[in-house]
């Protein structure tokens, strides 16, 4: 399994339609301060299902949405659609290629769809949940995450490590039962 394309239509600053093909291994993104680099990982947490204005960099979830700039007016709705290569089967889905898609208007909620086919949130988060890359995994390490990482006390980093590993909420439970 691996991420095939990214396609993102009045997405932040990606007025036009954008796509980007993405190969097995890695990908580097590069480019000058403020061209999007950030808003390219943001449309893909926010196609998966991100619901957190703030982990989003704005302040409302309508901010995804093209507001506009001097030569182009705004945008009425954000798309970004992700195709996800499944020939391995790796999604519990019956197609070599899935294709999820979220779509948002100004004056109201989002509308997710798997392979052009209309569907729930729900959905698309059972789809991910056992594949690694669903919205509550820690796949998406923010732009200044790494540097508190590496600045972090003993302590705190391994705070960092026991929370991917899930042990966190074990500890804290253990902490609060012995205080009793
Ligand atoms: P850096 O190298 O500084 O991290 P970056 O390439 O990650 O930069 P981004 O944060 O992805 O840059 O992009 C920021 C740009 O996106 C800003 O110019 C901002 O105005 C623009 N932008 C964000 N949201 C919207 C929106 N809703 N409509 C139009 N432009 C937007
Ligand atoms: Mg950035």
């Amino acid at each position: 399994m691996y991420l095939k394309s990214l396609t993102l239509r009045g997405f932040k600053s990606f007025a036009s339609a954008t796509t980007l093909q993405l190969e097995p291994g890695i990908t580097c993104i590069v480019g000058p301060n403020g061209s999007g680099k950030s808003n390219v990982v943001d449309a893909l947490a926010w196609v998966m299902g991100e619901q957190g204005a703030k982990s989003l960099r704005g302040g409302k979830m309508e901010d995804v949405i093209f507001a506009g700039t001097s030569g182009r007016p705004p945008l009425g709705r954000a798309e970004v659609a992700l195709t996800i290569d499944n020939a391995d089967g790796a999604l519990p889905i019956e197609y070599a290629e899935v294709t999820i898609s979220r779509t948002m208007f100004r004056n109201g909620g989002s509308e997710y769809a798997i392979n052009g086919q209309s569907c729930r949130l729900l959905d698309v988060q059972e789809l991910l949940s056992d594949s690694g890359i669903g919205r509550e995994m820690h796949v998406i390490v923010g732009q200044g995450q790494l540097d508190s990482i590496l600045h972090a006390t003993p302590e705190d980093r391994r705070g960092f490590i026991e929370e991917a590993a899930g042990v966190l909420k074990h500890r804290k439970r253990k902490e609060k039962a012995l205080r009793k």
